[in-house]
């Protein structure tokens, strides 16, 4: 099984699906996960300079890589250049650059940021951008040559076919109070790895974050100390959405973006579940008026 995570920025796996990767390494032998990063993480610092900032986060995100046992690929545009962080809007060749990294890894699963479905949630608009670009690009995965502009093909009779995946949304911070849940993965047994992972990211966790005052976090002396700060997190989290807080949870909602599957697939492929039968036989209605089964 293989499982796609991607987000725009270096640090946003760690806070949506780090422990639900975890779960499918220890349980699944042939799980393969991916976690794309879609910009350069050059902008968001109050005291470094973007190129020194680039390459730090390159760095912490390739050690918790290390630690997590997961693939991680920058995104690179078509002329090899990553994309700049902030405010970018949608572009063909973000479009393009997704198409491709998606086609060469051929997820079975893609868990990606929400599109807030309420006008008076918050958004970071990195984050929304990378959501419309999924959508957008989802049914674009198995045309072959759907962007000859960009990557030009050597021979256009000659097609590769590519299964589509199931989409996933994931919990977004920026839209608290906004985000909903059909699967809820209790990571409680992940947790420590979690909290070494993103203890990775010290240019967020102990100077943008605390600096730019959204996300609850103050500087931490040292990992206990993030530990305990992680732990509040989740159970904030947690109580959001009505989930018992106290255990660590990741929560995804299901599109119909790409490939619809069944309530049986998930409920089999997806670890230590929730066991909600409300919830599931919600989702399991909504799936099959998508499926029009
Ligand atoms: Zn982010």
């Amino acid at each position: 099984m293989r499982v796609l995570h991607i987000h725009a920025h270096f640090d946003d796996f760690e806070f949506v699906a780090a422990g639900t990767f975890e779960l499918w390494r220890q349980t699944r032998p042939e799980f393969r996960g991916r976690v794309l990063v879609c910009t350069d993480g050059r902008s968001g610092h109050q005291f470094r300079t973007r190129e020194e900032t680039a390459r730090v986060r390159l760095a912490e995100q390739e050690a918790s890589a290390a630690l997590g046992g997961y693939e991680f690929e920058l995104l690179k545009k078509p002329d090899g250049r990553p994309f700049e962080e902030a405010c970018r809007t949608l572009t063909t060749d973000l479009l393009a650059s997704l198409w491709k990294s998606i086609r060469e890894f051929e997820p079975d699963y893609i868990l990606c940021p929400p599109l807030p479905t309420d006008p008076q949630a918050g958004i970071h608009p990195d984050h929304v951008t990378v959501a419309e670009a999924v959508r957008r690009v989802a049914y674009m995965i198995n045309v072959p040559h759907a962007f000859l502009g960009e990557f030009p093909a050597a021979d256009e009779t000659v097609s590769r076919w590519v299964k589509t995946p199931v989409i996933l949304n994931t919990y977004d911070g920026y839209m608290a109070g906004a985000n909903a849940v059909d699967l809820a993965v209790e990571v409680e047994p992940a947790f420590d790895l979690v909290a070494r992972e993103s203890w990775c990211h010290q240019s967020q966790i102990n100077e943008w974050l605390p600096w730019v005052a959204r996300h609850h976090i103050e500087p931490t002396a040292d990992l206990d100390a993030w530990k305990a700060r992680l732990r509040s997190r989740f159970q904030r989290q947690a109580r959001e959405m009505g989930l018992p807080a106290d255990r660590a949870w990741e929560v995804f909602t299901v599109t119909a973006w790409g490939t619809v599957p069944g309530l049986e697939q998930l409920l089999r492929d997806f670890p230590a579940l929730h066991q909600d039968p409300e919830r599931h036989e919600r989702l399991r209605t909504k799936l099959r008026r998508w499926s029009g089964h």
